[in-house]
């Protein structure tokens, strides 16, 4: 698919961005601006270095100069509840803020609404991605830290029939336990492994970012050939040892590029109130992330 050819950049093109510590390696620019360009948007999408300590100045910096909107990423997810002027319902609903949008509220005037869109992405990219039906699923989700929480609450929301939370820090899992509990009291929810076979066994800890990771799991406690189907949230590389060892399990697999292209193509609908060109923003990120 060749690129759409973007808009020359004049006085009255309009600015959105990602913010992050680090940004370096963020692929969402490319992603979003070939999404931006396929919608004819004299629009531009960046990627900006900002510390935590200077969200609260950046947000408003960016509203000043009439900013679209901006993604965050990490650290900002959970400071920023605090620096927005109203919440969508997802935000609430998720305790995190990764989508904000700037509108005019009254002349003069343009206020900032925070919203999450990385939930929703999660569930999608299970369903289309390894084609599962969550609703009464048995699952196993590793990692209990912003994602990891953020997938347990959906999944949960979304109706599966039984969780398992294994994380490192135990007491983390189990203040993760804890909070799906209060939301949905008839779920059966584990602190540690399955005995028995589960349909979803999904890495949402940092292992495997490099090559030389273990494996996110205790392989004397659990084996993949439990598992019906593996999904990890890293998407660069495209293999973690994770996935790998799941295909030899004969699992089905797929990792998070999807999460992120479909956390990223709700972020552009927000704003452009326009259906985003998903096989477009697939295709650049991809040929980002990947080379091809
Ligand atoms: P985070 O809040 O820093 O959480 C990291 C998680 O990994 C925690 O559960 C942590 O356990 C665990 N962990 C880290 N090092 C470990 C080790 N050496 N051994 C065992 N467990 C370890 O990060 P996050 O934002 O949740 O991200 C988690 C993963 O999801 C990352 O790989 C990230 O790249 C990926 N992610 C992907 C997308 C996407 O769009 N595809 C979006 C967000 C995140 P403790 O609690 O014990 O520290």
């Amino acid at each position: 698919m060749s690129a759409p050819f973007p808009a020359p950049i004049d006085s009255s093109t309009r600015y959105c961005a990602v913010f992050g510590h680090p940004i370096k390696h963020s692929a969402s620019p490319a992603m979003q601006n070939a999404g931006i360009a396929a919608l004819g948007l004299n629009w531009r999408y960046l990627a900006c270095e900002v510390h935590p300590d200077h969200l609260r100045e950046a947000i408003a910096g960016a509203k000043r100069m009439g900013f679209v909107g901006v993604n965050l990423t990490v650290p900002h997810k959970l400071l920023a509840i605090e620096m927005v002027d109203a919440l969508d319902t997802s935000a609430r609903t998720w305790g995190a803020v990764n989508t904000i949008q700037f509108e005019a509220d009254a002349p003069g005037n343009v206020a900032t609404r925070g919203f999450n869109t990385d939930a929703d992405a999660i569930t999608r990219s299970l369903q289309e991605d390894l084609s599962i039906t969550l609703r009464g699923a048995r699952v196993l989700l590793l990692g209990a830290g912003g994602a990891g929480r953020t997938a347990a609450l959906k999944l949960a929301a979304h109706g599966v029939g039984e969780l398992h939370l294994v994380n490192r820090t135990e007491s983390k899992a189990a203040a993760v336990a804890a909070e799906i509990q209060q939301r949905h009291p008839g779920l059966k929810v584990i602190v540690g492994y399955p005995k028995t076979e589960v349909d979803l066994v999904l890495n949402a800890t940092s292992l495997g970012l490099r090559l030389e990771d273990r494996l996110p799991f205790d392989d004397k406690k659990f084996s993949l050939r439990q598992a019906r189907a593996a999904y990890d949230m890293i998407y660069r590389p495209a293999e973690t040892p994770f996935l790998k060892a799941a295909k030899a399990a004969s699992c089905l697999t797929a990792n998070g590029l999807g999460m992120l292209l479909y956390q990223g193509s709700k972020a552009l609908e927000i704003w452009s109130g326009q259906t985003a060109p998903i096989a477009v923003m697939r295709a650049a990120l991809e040929k980002n992330v990947y080379g091809h």
